[in-house]
């Protein structure tokens, strides 16, 4: 088969390095193009992009050179890893020049006729794309993928919401230091230590607001919103890749311990059918061991793409609490954008 050719926008960044790598054997896409900021914009990828992954740059994308982030690129979507305040106005003007935009960036994530994608939940989201382009005027649009704590999150929350009704959540999250882009935080701020409120209070904003999107429905012209109560305390902390979440939620309907895990190990998807190529299986992996999961052991379960989760216990102020895990920038961005992308394809939205 033909593949579908993919311009990656932020590629020098941690994120894009995540996407070139994913897309190297990916048998769908291909990366057509690399852009960047005018720091980079005229130089040999190699050269303009501080290589992070332990694989090698692939050759054709090594030797590309680096384009400014702007409509004419040649390609048939663009997948964003932007800084969210550059990928504002970069990502509407793509679409509204007719291009795909499939985005990890947050400035979209909240519109009411963007769809905050995660295939396995919420497919049906797609359809917020018609009303989208009438808005945007052409045949391009924006998709976006959730924060990459809210992501992880939004799996056990979907499990239990469908079977018992989720009435309240609290979340503490310890996250990674690459979820914080390169070079991100300064090592004398780390080192020795944690850093609360990440973004100021704007990521725990984030993680409040998200998953009640994403549970909600399409109501024809806008989102509706879920009624879940939600409570979020996020922390930096000194591991590279792996947001690990400490949750206690409260349920509608009473369930045992062992009803609560089984929701959550026999959750099956809309898209399982489809067999998109980064869909896991199973997407959540539960553990009974205590001490698990642990960012350096399990961020790499499921090609990165599973969410672990541990033993749930009973919780003395809500009712069950848990711990999960999920690597920030495959699940928790490049490889979910890359989903996002294969799902769009197989429905015919794209190419
Ligand atoms: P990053 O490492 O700082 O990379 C930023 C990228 O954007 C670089 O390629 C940079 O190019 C480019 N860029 C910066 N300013 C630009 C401009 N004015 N015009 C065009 N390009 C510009 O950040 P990241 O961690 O990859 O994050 C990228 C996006 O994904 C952000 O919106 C972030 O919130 C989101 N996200 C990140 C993660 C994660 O785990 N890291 C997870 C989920 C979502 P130069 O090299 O030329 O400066």
């Amino acid at each position: 088969m033909k593949k579908l050719r993919a311009g990656i926008l932020g590629a020098t960044g941690t994120v894009g390095q995540r996407m070139i790598q994913l897309l190297e054997a990916h048998p769908w896409f291909e990366v057509s193009c690399v852009a960047a900021s005018d720091n980079s914009a005229g130089k040999v990828y190699s050269q303009a992009t501080r290589w992070m992954l332990d694989t090698e740059i692939p050759q054709a994308v090594s030797k590309m050179t680096v384009q400014a982030c702007a409509p004419g690129l040649d390609c048939d979507l663009v997948l964003s890893g932007l800084p969210s305040n550059i990928a504002e106005e970069t990502e509407l003007q793509l679409a509204k020049a007719g291009m795909p935009v499939i985005s990890n960036a947050s400035s979209h994530r909240m519109k009411p006729d963007v769809p905050l994608l995660i295939p396995e939940i919420n497919p049906d989201h797609l359809d917020a794309i018609e009303s989208q382009k009438k808005r945007i005027g052409g045949r391009g649009f924006i998709v976006t993928n959730p924060n990459c704590s809210t992501i992880g999150l939004v799996f056990p929350m979907a499990a239990l919401h469908r079977k018992f009704g989720l009435e309240a959540l609290h979340v503490v999250t310890m996250q990674a230091l690459s979820g914080a882009g390169y070079p991100g935080v300064p090592s004398l701020d780390i080192i020795d230590n944690v850093l609360p409120a990440i973004d100021m209070g704007g990521e725990d904003r984030k993680i409040e607001t998200e998953p009640l999107k994403i549970l909600g429905r399409w109501a024809g012209n806008q989102f509706q919103d879920v009624a879940i109560r939600m409570s979020a305390l996020t922390h930096r902390v000194n591991v590279r890749d792996g947001h690990l979440e400490a949750v206690s939620v409260k349920l509608a309907k009473k369930a045992s311990r062992e009803e609560v895990e089984a929701a959550m190990r026999d959750f099956t998807s809309p898209i399982d059918e489809l067999n998109l190529p980064s869909a896991p299986r199973p997407v959540m992996i539960l553990e009974s061991h205590a001490q698990r999961p642990q960012p350096r052991r399990d961020r790499d379960r499921g090609n990165g793409m599973a969410v672990v989760i541990g033993p749930v216990a009973p919780c003395g102020v809500l009712d069950y609490k848990f711990r999960l895990l999920s690597h920030n920038t495959i699940r928790g961005a490049a490889g979910a954008a890359i989903l996002n992308a294969e799902l769009l394809y197989k429905k015919g939205m794209i190419g």
